[in-house]
This record gives C-alpha cells, structure tokens and sequence, in this order.
C-alpha cells in the first residue's frame, strides 16, 4: 500500500462547494459523498427559533411550509447572505459527509470554494464559518480554477483556458492560465432569474400564479436558450392558481414560450462571455481558439446553451461531463495532489 493510499484512508479532509442552489462535499480518497440543496428549514414555536431541516429534506417543504416553519438559503450569490445559518448547514454537511460522526480522531483541513468576485471580508467569513463548524486548516480556492481542474482543463501548464460557470446566483466567466486566474467576471444572471423569468412570464401570458419548484421542473424540462426549429417544440402541462378566478388552474406551456422567457438572460451571459473575450490578450485569446470554452455548473444543462454560446464566439464550446459536481471535484484534486497546491490559499 503506498503512502497516498494511507494517508487517503486515514484522513477525513473534504472539499466543499458551497453553491447558492446546491452544496457538493468531496471526500479525500472516497471522492463526492454529497450533493444537496443548499436550503435550511426554520421552525419558531413561542417565538423560539430552532432548525427542523436542513439540504434535501428542507427543500421538500420549499413553499408548502405552514407559517410556523421557513425555509432560508443561507448563500447569495456565492457568498453567505446569513452567518448563523450557513455555520449550522456547513456543520450539518461535514458531519453527514463524514457517515454522521461529529465527533473525529483530528479536525479536517477543509478546501473551499469561493466565486472570484467575493471581498476579502465575504472571504474572512466563509474561512470562519469553515472553522467554526469544526474545521482543522482552511484553504480558499477560486470557483474557476475548481471547475477547471475538475473538467480537466491543463491548469498547471501555459495554456489559456475558458470556463463559464452558470450557478443558481450567478454566472462566472474566468480565463485560466498557469495555476492562476487572468481575467475574471461575474454577472447576477443565474438558474434563479431563468426561474423568476419563466414566473412572471406565464402570469403575463396565462394569468397563472405558479410556484419556485414549478418553475424550475419546467425550465429543466423543456426550457432551452433557442427557440425551436419547429416553430412550438415540446409542451408541458403547467399547474397553478389563476389571478382571476384564484382557483387552481392548469394551462400548457411550450418550448417556443420558455425559450422567449428566457432569451433576455441567455443574451446577457453571451454578452458577458464576448467582452471577457475582448479583454483577453492575443496570446491566450490563441489558446482559447484551439481550447475553445468549458460550461460548468447546473445553468450550463439549459439545452441548447452551448450550442448558442458557440455560434455568438465562433468556438467550440463543450459542456463539462459532470457539470454540477466538477466544482468539488477539482476543489478535490488540489487537496489530494500537491500538482495544484500553488492554487489554493491557506488561511
Ligand atoms: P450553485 O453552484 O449556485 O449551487 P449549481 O451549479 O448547483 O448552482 O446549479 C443549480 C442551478 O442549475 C439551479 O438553478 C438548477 O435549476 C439549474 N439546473 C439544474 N439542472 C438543469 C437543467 N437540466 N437545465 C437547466 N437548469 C438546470
Ligand atoms: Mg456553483
């Protein structure tokens, strides 16, 4: 047994992507152990709060809750929107990452993700929050160079890279090279506002009231950044409660309608994409010809996304194998193999 092997088998240390939508926990030597919504139920009984739920559990009772219980998603844009909560969430997740033992030989070193654009104080607080929740050694690794490493981008070699992570909050668009990040940006254009856009659009063209789950189950269903050869492409029945009647309502919805809900977004992430493009100097712009651009993240599933990324750029565009986990994953592989250990700060 070589000495890797040992150290992987004795060791509890993880990497954590820690999304706006999803929290993903790698395990070194067991690789991803975790992927759950990044949600926690709140209950307050006699104006005591207490959390009754937290990931997959919480988000079942998205949007049925009685009055008494609230969900909450702790992270905002990649960064955490309420402290207290995401400590208890990080916590909770370690915990189940490491088969419900919250109690372990040593503390963990932890790697985790942040998006490019968070400050230094939003940074301080996730590196806090990491080692309050039980942590041993923190490290800070950008999103980008996450996503990267675990599509198997050539980070440590003097090749430019593209990669467009499309989030529940946001969408990071990065330029690689040689373990560090040459351009980065981030607009607030996400699965969210796809949501929010497929909401108010129905209410405008049905007058149906619809809910955060129902959005979404469409856009993942027959939500798509073009709209369809044929003219109407697939449809779907859509439940809900008319404004009018405030009954509940069903109405059928089209991939043509979805797709025109959601084109104001898709045009603002290939906007954002074309001006990192012109701000990327000519050496790398050249790498990028021949790399072409790596989608990650759950926004990059939307069908058809790539295929209009590619013709608004001229290059190729592939969308990672494993588009919502690749974040932990590479977060994974800089823990695992010194090759990447110049990409991560320690805290
Ligand atoms: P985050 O990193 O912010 O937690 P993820 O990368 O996990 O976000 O992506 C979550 C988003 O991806 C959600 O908005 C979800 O609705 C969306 N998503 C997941 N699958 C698909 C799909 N097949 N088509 C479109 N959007 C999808
Ligand atoms: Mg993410």
């Amino acid at each position: 047994m070589g000495l890797s092997r040992f150290f992987s088998l004795t060791s509890n240390d993880i990497a954590i992507d820690l999304g706006t939508v999803n929290t993903v926990v790698y395990a070194r030597g067991r690789g991803i152990v975790l992927n759950e919504p990044s949600v926690v139920a709140i209950e307050t009984l006699n104006g005591v709060s207490r959390v009754c739920a937290i990931g997959a559990e919480a988000k079942l009772m998205l949007g049925k809750t009685p009055d008494y219980i609230r969900t909450v998603r702790p992270m905002r844009d990649g960064v955490i929107a309420d402290v207290d909560i995401a400590e208890k969430m990080i916590k909770h997740f370690i915990e189940k990452a490491h088969g419900g033992r919250s109690r372990l030989p040593r503390r963990p070193d932890i790697a985790i993700c942040i998006p490019s654009g968070a400050t230094m104080v939003e940074r301080r607080a996730i590196q806090q929050a990491a080692s309050n929740a039980g942590a041993g050694k923190v490290y800070l690794i950008e999103e980008s160079m996450a996503a990267a490493i675990g599509a198997g981008l050539p980070v440590t070699e003097p090749i430019g890279a593209m990669v467009v992570d499309i989030g529940g909050g946001t969408t990071e668009v990065a330029v690689l090279s040689l373990r560090g990040l040459a351009y980065s940006n981030s607009v607030r254009v996400g699965g969210d506002r796809m949501d929010e856009a497929i909401t108010s659009g129905i209410r405008r063209r049905h007058n149906l009231l619809i809910g955060e789950s129902t959005a979404e189950r469409i856009k993942v269903e027959i939500g798509s950044a073009r709209p369809p050869a044929d003219g109407h492409g697939r449809s779907m029945r859509v439940k809900g409660r008319n404004l009018l009647s405030g009954f509940p309502a069903e109405v059928v919805v089209s991939e043509a309608d979805v797709a025109g809900f959601l084109s104001d977004l898709v045009g603002q992430v290939v906007q954002t994409v074309r001006s990192a493009l012109e701000q990327t100097g000519p050496e790398l712009a050249a790498d990028l010809c021949d790399q072409g651009i790596v989608m990650t993240g759950g926004g990059s599933l939307l069908a058809r996304i790539d295929e209009e990324l590619a013709e608004a750029t001229g290059l190729p565009v592939i969308v990672a194998e494993n588009a919502l986990t690749c974040v932990a994953l590479g977060a994974g592989q800089a823990l695992e193999d010194p090759v990447y250990r110049g990409v991560m700060a320690e805290s």
